[in-house]
């Protein structure tokens, strides 16, 4: 590797690595992201800290968790922060190290982007018209100004060392289409894409939902999006899921004229690149859209590629490590040479990469709270090699899953006396977990209000609002 390595760090909001072609899919939506993949690593078993684009954020630009960033919900002040006296972040890192930090696009960040200059979204319109099956709002009319900006400024770059941030909306434009779209003449989800349907997934009905954890049954009522796909057919729910390659197309797209800006330059040889998503999307799965609540693989799991100087290329998907995306900001600090600050809870899976490490992490945690916070519904995750343990407080409930022979999460194994041995160790993992990293779990309170509880479980049931934005 060469000194003082550039940065560039490419964001897809809602990018699920379910839809890339690097990662197994075949439907061609992700050329340049493929390209970029074969020259590198992917990651396959890489974990955001929470399903929600805030949290998930203040997490991987300080490389703490939720709890510790207290940036826990979408927007409410009164649930988020301060953010504490010794969080430190990437750009405050880099930037005082003598790099030129600077972000473009989606921000999002609740303070955590300090140290980074930023350049604001600039809307600009798509250069062809949108098909009236897939409408286009402000997250692709932005992508649209943030892929133009940061190219502009590829092309023209520094001579000191720079982590440059792409990051983009998209596939995000999935929750503006889930709404109801006021400029056409019926539901969106109701026009015929100009693609072939793709299938609904085998773990799209669930058979078991009132044996769900209440948060799960009833994500209807307190997350809009899930609310607004009430009464959807099959046809529509993969309507959504062609809409979604779509989204995916549009930032594959912009992904494609920042790489070409980059490589205009001799400084795209001596440029690390990063590819990720904040989250992952419900693609029909369990019969969600968007994300949320959850903390099944489709909300959960994310794309995370590493290409550039000094990393080897390798043509599989790594099932291992575990990765969590408090990783970023550890790695890039190996990769720049630079001390990682403490307290970060990341490792760096530069190790791992190189065969110097066997282990990685043992176990990720993902944590869930609120999304503006009306409804609190604290909850966590942990992920380990062969299992997967979920815990939320409302109703005491616990879901266990063999994410190797049941990967689409369809079997909770809580009930199990075979498996009441692996219960008890996750139980004590999630123990560890909560003393080691002074997390407040157990002392949380639940906040829900009983009609938001109200109907038979599961989504098809629901009637009326969710809880309000
Ligand atoms: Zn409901």
């Amino acid at each position: 590797m060469s000194e003082s390595p550039n940065i560039l760090v490419i964001i897809s909001d809602h990018l699920s690595p379910e839809v890339i072609g690097a990662y197994g899919d075949l439907r061609g939506c992700t050329p340049n992201i493929d390209r970029l993949a074969a020259q590198g690593v992917k990651f396959g078993s890489a974990y955001a800290n929470c399903p929600l684009c805030q949290p998930s954020r203040a997490s991987f630009w300080s490389s703490r968790y939720p709890h510790e960033t207290r940036v826990l919900s979408n927007g409410r002040k009164h649930v988020n922060g301060p953010l504490p006296d010794d969080l430190r972040t990437l750009g405050e890192v880099f930037s005082e190290a003598g790099y030129r930090t600077i972000h473009f696009g989606k921000e999002h960040d609740f303070g955590t982007l300090r140290g980074f200059e930023r350049v604001a979204s600039d809307p600009r319109p798509s250069q062809e018209e949108p098909h009236p099956a897939w409408p286009e709002h402000g997250d692709t009319l932005n992508d649209n100004g943030t892929g133009e900006v940061i190219s502009e400024w590829l092309r023209n770059p520094d001579r000191q060392p720079f982590v440059a941030v792409a990051d983009l909306n998209n596939p995000h434009d999935i929750c503006g289409w889930t709404g109801v779209n006021q400029s056409l003449d019926g539901p969106v989800e109701n026009v015929p894409p100009p693609m072939d349907l793709p299938s609904l997934p085998n773990n799209f009905y669930v058979e078991d939902m009132a044996q769900r954890p209440l948060p799960v049954q009833y994500i209807c009522c307190t997350h809009r999006r899930l609310a607004q796909a009430t009464g959807w057919t099959e046809e529509n729910y993969r309507h959504y899921l062609a809409a979604y390659y779509h989204y995916t197309y549009l930032a594959d797209q912009a992904v494609g004229n920042i790489m070409d800006a980059l490589h205009a330059t001799a400084a795209g040889d001596n440029t690390l690149v990063v590819v990720m998503g904040d989250h992952g999307d419900g693609m029909a799965h369990h019969g969600m859209v968007t994300k949320q609540v959850s903390l099944y693989e489709e909300t959960t799991r994310v794309p995370f590629i590493l290409a550039g100087p000094g990393i080897p290329q390798r043509d599989e998907v790594l099932t291992e490590p575990l990765v969590s995306l408090l990783d970023l900001f550890p790695t890039l600090c190996d990769y720049a040479g630079l001390a990682v600050p403490s307290p970060t809870r990341g490792a760096s899976v530069l190790p791992a990469i190189r065969g110097e490490r066997d282990r990685h992490h043992t176990y990720i945690v993902a944590e869930w709270h609120t999304e503006w916070g009306f409804t609190v519904s604290p909850g966590r995750m942990v992920r380990t090699r062969q299992f997967k343990y979920i815990r939320y407080l409302e109703g005491e409930s616990e879901e266990l899953y063999d994410m190797i022979n049941d990967p689409g999460e369809t079997r909770n194994l809580v009930p199990d006396s075979p498996y009441s041995a692996v219960l008890a160790e996750h139980r004590q993992l999630l123990q560890e977990h909560l003393r080691e990293t002074a997390d407040p779990f157990e002392e949380l309170e639940v906040q829900v209000a009983p009609c938001w509880r109200h109907h038979a479980p599961g989504y098809w049931n629901h009637t009326g609002p969710a809880a309000p934005m």
